[in-house]
């Protein structure tokens, strides 16, 4: 297939398979495929569909308004959503039947309120254990539960799971939130909660951490192939999704000392040919890679050279034919001998996640 313009291309058959790799890997009941954020840039609709074909059995998105677009497009699988606009109307998810994640006892009363009384509304409680974000607070646990329990009896909810996230700072911090955890499940086992999922763990702990798998992991980055630890995702059997691409706009041959880019952060050493990349900050790619980002192009690697302007960079590619057209490869399987998103990540002193999410503007998307 010929590069279009500039596309980012999505590997479906990369996502169902890292999703089988990983529920190997982590042997847990339930694997949950988190695809928030448009799936980390990689399209929610169609990566949903390919992590349930690769054996997933929920999903995982940030705001109602995201398991809702996987309702309109006919997504019938479990949804959990987790983090809410403070006037959120619960209403819709309850009747599109999206599990709601809740962090506060006023959520609790909201979401008790927000079933049509046919059905009751299913919920799962984040307590907070040490990443300082939402989720209960220790303080609330006892009352939230046994007020969780009542709304349970009345048949107004019910309580599918308890959860939690993880920092990563280091083994021991997550082994110490994994010790929080297990009292906040005693308090709620207490209050006479008996949920199916408890869960705590994303990439990095379900690949490193084998007592934080309970019954349900939260895999995002590495369903997309990235390694959440940084590096070779291949060496976990995992193949990177997503590669991003364009075709050469313009050539030019200039001599020794020419300034490239604006700010004239580069200057030709020798004569040279400059290749034009219609890829700029507009699509995502971060300026901070100017002068440093590996790309591909005729089968070699040179470095984007100068400044990444809004719509476009330049690279210096010696005494290559580089003919106007030619495909050129930020980044993708590493194993196809291009540059990883890893790459680009320490180019632009960034992590995997950020590189392929910000990516957007007018980079089109193309399946395979
Ligand atoms: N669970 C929660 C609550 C998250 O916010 C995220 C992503 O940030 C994930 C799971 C997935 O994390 P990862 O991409 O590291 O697997």
């Amino acid at each position: 297939m010929s590069a279009a313009f500039r596309e980012r291309v999505v590997d479906l058959d990369a996502v169902a398979g890292n999703v089988a790799r990983l529920r190997e890997l982590v042997g847990t009941p339930h694997v949950m495929a988190v695809v928030k954020a448009d799936a980390y840039g990689h399209g929610a609709v169609e990566c949903a569909r390919a992590a349930l074909a690769g054996g997933a059995d929920w999903l995982g998105v940030a705001e109602i308004a995201e398991g809702l677009a996987l309702r309109e497009a006919g997504i019938t699988a479990p949804v959990l959503a987790w983090l809410h606009d403070p006037d959120e109307d619960f209403a819709a998810a309850a009747a599109a039947g999206l599990d709601l994640g809740l962090s506060s006892r006023s959520q609790l009363e909201a979401a008790a309120a927000a079933g049509d009384g046919s059905a009751p509304v299913f919920v799962q409680l984040k307590v907070e254990t040490g990443l300082s974000r939402n989720g209960l607070a220790e303080e609330d646990w006892d009352a939230a539960f046994a007020r969780a329990r009542e709304l349970e009896t009345q048949g107004a909810i019910v309580v599918r799971g308890i959860f939690s996230h993880l920092s990563n700072a280091s083994p021991e911090d997550d082994r110490a939130a994994i010790a929080f955890f297990e009292r906040a499940l005693a308090s709620a086992a207490a209050a006479g909660l008996t949920p199916e999922l408890r869960h705590i763990a994303a990439s990095a702990a379900a690949l490193s951490l084998p007592e934080a798998r309970y019954d349900l992991v939260r895999l995002g980055i590495a369903v997309y192939g990235l390694s959440p630890f940084g590096g070779s995702a291949a060496e976990l059997g995992l193949r990177p999704a997503m590669t991003v691409r364009g075709r050469v706009a313009a050539v030019r041959r200039v001599p020794a000392g020419k300034g490239v880019s604006y700010d004239y952060t580069y200057r030709t050493s020798g004569e040279t040919t400059l290749a034009l990349v219609p890829l700029g900050y507009a699509e995502g790619i971060p300026r901070h890679a100017s002068n440093r980002a590996p790309v591909s192009i005729g089968g070699r690697t040179f470095r984007v050279s100068g400044r990444v302007a809004m719509d476009q960079f330049v690279v210096d590619v010696g005494d290559l034919d580089v003919q106007v057209g030619d495909e050129v490869v930020l980044f993708g399987d590493p194993a196809t001998g291009v540059p990883s998103a890893d790459d680009w990540a320490e180019a632009a002193g960034t992590i995997n996640y950020e590189i392929v999410t910000r990516l957007g503007g007018r980079l089109t998307r193309t399946f395979l």
